[in-house]
């Protein structure tokens, strides 16, 4: 089968990976794509953008099934437009997709199926929003509603803080001009991945990332700096909650509204004293969750893929994963997550991939026959062990392989458990 993969980040080329091993594939495209997605698949001349341009490059290429590797193309309806060609899509139509579009879209979800989560009110002016925030105990969460990269929340500790938060999201019309207000969870979070046909519950490993740019957790967001898999605060007791109270309610809901969900579902969760809330979902892989995810699943990426996509969990084995624990570090430009620096050279991947480590690239470009930096996160040096504390030591000798002067990483990636163990 050929398959066309849509995407260019780190988490596409792990995807690439994974998909060249399966026995099925006889053809892998890619769009954009990256230096390190070429190494699996041949580069294709589309933009994701252009949805008339992808479904003439499926006809064209006999692509048995699309998988969207990013939200933005999702949540504009590329799958139901490809799926009306007959063309299997690994991902949710644009309905489904405001599980991650839309905050107050999910948010009215769980109100609706009794979905643990943050209490909330949805705001559309400025005196509606004063008015919802005596409500609300200090600090409070303030959100746009539409997709903001990462961007849309401010954690208030003040009211003017919350105000002029909510102002600026009115006023900018930003994502929709719409915002959500929400009470501030307590807790630790952790990321649960779930493969689904609208119907099936596959559970698909557990990731906890590092969303700060500075050790410590301290600095702006990003778009994740590293993580790790599995994630041993999400206990299989918690996990089977958070199955039972968050997804399959969810799940049920959506199918309910005529728009069941497939493909990869991503609960974002917080480990409250009360048990696992929801924060948010998002509908695709997370990216760099995914590279360690890819790294640890012991099976044929293909045939899990397709039967989503085809709705045939119902018949398919569960997904295997290795009992081996992964994590990866991103290396980023500096400058990064404001203006990264382009253009530095990188070399030493050969050598760092050599120790067993895989360095996929997200940000990377080649100019006259070398690798150089093209983005904000540029690699993500990824590697296994029997135990969390092997993988990182791997990662970050693979990591220390690697020449790339105009690049950082943050060096305690995994803190958290490795704190917890002392
Ligand atoms: P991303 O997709 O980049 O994770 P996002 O813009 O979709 O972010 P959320 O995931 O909803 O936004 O929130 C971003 C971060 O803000 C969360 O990972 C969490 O750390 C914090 N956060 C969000 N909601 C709450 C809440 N109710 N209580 C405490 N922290 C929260």
């Amino acid at each position: 089968m050929n398959v066309l993969l849509l995407g260019a980040g780190g988490r596409e080329h792990a995807l690439a990976w994974r998909l060249a091993q399966s026995p099925g594939l006889d053809k892998l495209y890619a769009a954009p794509g990256n230096p390190g997605i070429a190494q699996h698949a041949e580069l294709a001349p589309i933009d994701p953008a252009d949805h008339r341009g992808v479904i003439d490059f499926c006809l064209r290429h006999s692509i048995g099934l699309v998988v969207i590797g990013p939200e933005a193309p999702l949540v504009d309806g590329l799958a139901d437009n490809i799926r009306t060609m007959g063309i299997p899509v690994f991902g949710p139509g644009r309905e489904a997709a405001r599980l991650e579009g839309s905050k107050g879209f999910t948010k009215e979800l769980c109100a609706r199926e009794g979905i643990p989560t943050a209490r909330f009110e949805r705001v559309y002016s400025r005196d509606g929003a004063r008015a919802a925030l005596d409500d609300f105990a200090l600090p409070v969460v303030i959100k746009a509603d539409g997709l903001a990269a990462g961007k849309g929340v401010t954690i208030a500790e003040t009211r003017e803080e919350a105000e002029a938060a909510i102002d600026a999201l009115i006023a900018a019309g930003r994502a929709g001009g719409e915002a959500v207000i929400e009470e501030f969870l307590e807790g630790e979070e952790a990321s649960l991945f779930i493969l689904t046909d609208g119907t099936s519950v596959m559970p698909f490993g557990s990731a906890q990332d590092h969303k700060r740019v500075g050790e410590g957790d301290t600095g702006p967001n990003t778009g994740g700096m590293g993580a790790y898999s599995p994630a041993p605060v999400l206990t299989p007791e918690l996990e089977a909650r958070a199955i039972e109270e968050i997804v399959r309610p969810t799940l049920a809901g959506m199918a309910r509204q005529g728009c069941p969900f497939t493909g990869m579902l991503y609960a974002g969760l917080m480990l409250t004293a009360d048990g696992p809330k929801l924060i948010e979902y998002n509908v695709r892989f997370g990216d760099p969750e995914c590279q360690v995810l890819m790294m640890r699943l012991d099976d044929d990426l293909l045939d899990l893929m397709l039967a989503a996509a085809e709705g045939r969990l119902a018949d398919h084995a569960a997904p295997r994963f290795s009992g081996r624990n992964a994590m990866t570090v991103v290396i980023a430009a500096e400058g990064y997550p404001g203006t990264p620096k382009k253009g530095g050279t990188i070399a030493g991947i050969d050598t760092a991939e050599a120790s067993g480590a895989r360095v996929f690239h997200a940000g990377t470009a080649e100019q006259d026959g070398k690798l150089v930096a093209s983005g904000g996160r540029v690699l993500s040096v990824t590697a296994t062990g029997g135990t969390l504390k092997e993988a990182r030591d791997a990662a970050y000798a693979a990591v220390d392989r690697i020449t790339f002067p105009d690049g950082f990483c943050r060096r305690d990636i995994g803190w958290r458990e490795f704190d917890r163990k002392g």
